[in-house]
């Protein structure tokens, strides 16, 4: 080689490895760090569990979550967290802060239940612990301990290498209401927010980005007013508001051949009179009415309206509305996405054993789903679909639209279960879901780690939040200045079932788990007798 091109390729190696150089050293110190979080949320298994488990036993409705937030504000201000609590109009609601300066990250995860969805963990049968009562039916008691564990791992690292950032941990309260989110955005609590990683239980590892499956809704009740009469005697002398309910519920029946696929709507009557022999003075009816975009929404919401109005006059009656809650479409941050996907296939799925994959089947027999046991394999990050699919919502879709966000499903629960069932609450408190719950927390824990060590990625989430996000679409609020969160549902409910239930809630101080507390032995496929 001569001289002159050997000097001039040292030149170039010198040049091009010094940046090199430089970022495999931050590579190589990110590296530790992430494996040291790794060790440490391992080593919080105890912790996760017993949240776990004692927030499935608290299984408190929309609204009421008292002992749940009670509870997990405890956890947190013991590990040095400021808490505040009672906010945004609700007393269940709170905010946990520690640390300072940019980036904050904000985690959240829901932690109310469902009616009627009172179960036994750990037994492939339905066997209700308190009957009637309500229960985990969608897994809502896990999410917290993934975020709780995961920041407490980060906020140890965070102290120790004297990393800059704020960690926030806020509840998704009356999530099966789509009734808490948008207040919580109102009272402004991802003002400053850099990113948002909310967890939500699934039946295997993903995330995604850009317009998610589902829907956006707004939730409504109509409450008709008539006047009573002798239903017998002077049933003449009545104007019958159970009738305007009645009409109202046909008009919108027969309105749905006129409504794009895509839309969901359903409705329950909460009040339908008193007794028989009494013209119904006051009757209401609760309507969801979802669809895939704002427009839609807006569209669909108004011809209920209508409808209404057209049912009070057939029946000369009038109507009011109360708007109960309210989720946005979901958009969410692909820079985010691909930060929990990289860690996602970095943590990889719990290694289930021969016994939880048999119990599994049996679970999915007695729910007559396919009986495929637990996820094995993980789908992948893929772009969003050009026509998402219809189906539930989430009012995480608020937060989406005020702060770069996006959803870790966490493999905790048992696949092709109903949804909104007792049989969704079976493996919520067992070994299940303690896999899924630290799998999930790795991958937050890692997460952050990325957004805390790597400026350019929390840059990266923003612009995709104000150059694409916000440049595709424009979101419409749906809460009136004058709506408030409807605080007194499930009140009655939830006292009339908490003295009863209170007899069970999960004592960690006696019991190494849940199962063990109430005898189960897990995995108990068939009821002995
Ligand atoms: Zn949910």
């Amino acid at each position: 080689m001569k001289l002159r091109t050997a000097v001039a390729l040292l030149a170039l190696m010198l040049a091009s490895s010094a940046p090199l150089a430089q970022q495999g050293g931050d590579t190589a110190r990110i590296e530790k760090l992430k494996t040291t979080v790794v060790e440490s949320v391992e080593a919080r298994r105890k912790l996760a569990q017993v949240m776990n488990d004692t927030v499935f036993s608290f299984g408190e409705l929309a609204y009421q979550e008292f002992e749940t937030s009670k509870y997990l504000t405890d956890v947190l201000e013991k590990n040095g967290f400021a808490v505040e609590r009672d906010i945004a109009g609700m007393p269940t609601a709170w905010v946990a802060r520690w640390g300072s300066g940019h980036p904050i990250i904000a985690l959240g995860s829901d932690i109310d239940c469902l009616p009627k969805a009172n179960q036994k963990p750990g037994v492939a049968y339905r066997d209700e612990i308190v009957p009637g009562a309500p229960g985990h039916g969608e897994g809502h008691n896990s999410g917290q301990a993934v975020n709780i564990v995961a920041a407490l791992a980060v906020k140890e690292l965070m102290e120790r290498e004297k990393l800059s950032g704020t960690l926030v941990i806020w509840p998704g309260v009356a999530e099966e209401l789509l009734g808490g989110k948008a207040y919580m955005v109102r009272a402004g609590l991802f003002k400053d927010v850099d990113v948002v990683l909310y967890t939500h239980v699934s039946d295997n590892f993903s995330t995604s980005w850009g317009k998610a499956n589902g829907t956006g809704m707004v939730s409504v009740e109509y409450t008709f007013e008539g006047e009573s009469a002798h239903a017998a005697g002077r049933p003449w002398r009545g104007r019958n508001a159970l009738r305007a309910v009645e009409l109202m519920n046909i008009g919108w029946d027969l309105n749905r051949e006129q409504l794009r696929p895509e839309q969901r709507s359903h409705y329950v009557i909460t009040n339908g009179g008193d007794q028989p022999n009494v013209i119904p003075p006051l009757a209401s009816v609760w309507y969801f009415f979802r669809e895939m975009d704002f427009e839609n929404i807006k569209k669909n919401y108004e011809t209920g309206n209508r409808i209404a109005q057209a049912a009070a006059m057939m029946t000369n009656t009038t109507v009011t509305r109360k708007l109960v809650g309210t989720a946005a479409p979901r958009h969410f941050n692909k820079t985010i996405a691909e930060v929990l996907q990289s860690n996602i296939e970095r943590v990889g799925l719990p290694a289930w054993t021969a016994e939880e994959q048999t119990f599994a089947k049996a679970v999915q027999k007695v729910a007559n789903g396919p009986q495929d046991g637990l996820a094995t394999k993980m789908r992948g990050l893929r772009p969003p679909a050009e026509n998402p699919e219809s189906g539930g919502s989430d009012d995480i879709g608020n937060v989406s639209w005020v702060a770069p966000t996006a959803p870790l499903f966490y493999p905790a629960n048992i696949p092709n279960l109903p949804g909104h069932n007792w049989a969704n609450a079976i493996a919520m408190a067992t070994p299940i879901a303690h896999k899924g719950v630290i799998a999930g927390s790795k991958v937050m824990a890692l997460s952050m780690v990325d957004f805390l060590t790597r400026p350019e990625l929390v840059q990266a989430a923003k612009t995709y939040f104000t150059d694409v996000q916000l440049k595709t679409d424009k979101p419409q609020e749906f809460l009136a200045e004058s709506d408030v969160p409807q605080i007194q549902i499930n009140r009655e409910t939830m006292a009339r079932f908490r003295p009863e239930m209170r007899k069970f809630y999960y004592d960690a101080t006696k019991y190494e788990t849940y199962l063990d507390q109430l005898g189960v032995k897990f995995p108990s496929l068939a009821k002995t007798q």
